[in-house]
């Protein structure tokens, strides 16, 4: 048996090539606690966690303050073979603070890849494949976000995701004809109203979107979080496919969704779930009931992406992918092979 001897807690923050805009608010760069797990054999493994104030509720600085003295304390001197054992008492330390259990979770699977010298595609039951991303537009005004689509759809990305939400429903169906015009109809459009619509502006959004005939694939979390009612008489209305981001953070929320059939796709991100063991539980209640999954992030460096590639190329249920927020940062991403709009661990 391997005793977890010491964990420490350090600061990632990469500049953004320009500030991300969504319905909720601005980010500049990517940020996100990053933990290390030392065993008694000397092995250490890394994962980082990405705090969102409007999304997960926390902030670097709680997340740290959380991991330091709530989880750690409650980790050291546990044999690390004990592994379901360790995984309940990462979720069990303190309610919610997703993406620091999401840390160190993702630093007991890299122990456990060095252990096993795996990779962790391998380890989740995957294949080593490359997964292709959609590019988010953030909010910015109308001309920019064109030149930003034409410039994405240069490089190589064949989908494109358009944040809606904040400016009124006339402005938005405005911006995604616009968009769609200016890249042509072979780049298919996603849509993320971040929470921004009512329940009537949403149905009228989806039926002036359908008489457009635009290539819209989704259109994501168009109503509030609780609205799951709401959600429900959209996804009825069958006009174009519905997808939960903020209403499916547990695979609690998961089961209500899928029971009532209230949306037709589930984003599921690791940074909402606390990790892969439970992004797995969601994904499998998901796929038992016919509903597809895109796995999607929050501005996040490249560690907690790493992890999210493995889970999209491990798990076939995961139809989509929304992992762009290493294409944002200024720096370019270790780790990643980033090839147009397909991106595979290093
Ligand atoms: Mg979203």
């Amino acid at each position: 048996m391997t005793k977890i001897t010491e964990i420490t807690v350090g600061i990632v923050s990469l500049p953004l090539k320009t500030p991300f805009t969504t319905a909720r608010h601005t980010v500049t760069a990517a940020q996100a606690v990053q933990v290390k797990v030392t065993l008694a054999n000397g092995l250490i493994g890394v994962g980082t966690g990405t705090p969102n104030e409007v999304v997960t509720g926390d902030t670097l600085a709680s997340s740290r303050a959380v991991l330091e003295d709530v989880i750690i304390p409650s980790l050291i001197g546990c044999e690390f073979e004990d592994w379901s054992s360790n995984l309940a008492i990462l979720k069990n330390a303190i309610q919610d603070n997703q993406p620091a259990k999401a840390a160190v979770e993702f630093a007991l699977y890299d122990l456990r890849c060095q252990t096993y010298q795996t990779s962790l595609v391998k380890l989740l039951g995957g294949r080593q494949a490359a997964v292709t991303t959609d590019m988010t537009l953030g909010i910015k005004p109308l001309d920019q976000m064109v030149a930003a689509a034409q410039e994405f759809v240069k490089q190589g990305f064949t989908t494109l995701k358009i944040k809606v939400g904040s400016n009124g429903i006339a402005a938005d169906l405005h911006l995604i004809a616009t968009i769609s015009k200016a890249v042509g109809p072979q780049i298919k459009l996603r849509l993320d109203a971040n929470q921004g619509w009512s329940r009537m502006e949403a149905a009228q959004a989806l039926r002036e979107l359908a008489n457009a005939n635009l290539p819209i694939e989704f259109v994501e979390q168009p109503l509030v979080a609780n609205d799951i009612a709401g959600l429900k008489e959209l996804t009825q209305l069958h006009i174009l496919p519905i997808m939960a981001d903020e209403s499916a953070f547990s695979y609690q929320d998961v089961i209500r969704l899928c029971s009532e059939h209230a949306v037709d796709y589930v984003n599921i991100k690791l940074m909402k779930t606390g990790g892969l063991s439970e992004a797995e539980k969601i994904n499998d209640i998901c796929a038992a009931s016919g509903i597809s999954c895109m796995i999607g992030c929050m501005i996040e460096p490249t560690n907690s992406i790493q992890a999210a590639i493995a889970f999209a190329a491990s798990h076939e249920n995961v139809k989509f992918a929304d992992l762009d927020s290493v294409y944002m940062t200024k720096e370019v991403p270790e780790g990643l092979i980033l090839n147009g709009s397909e991106l595979r661990i290093k």
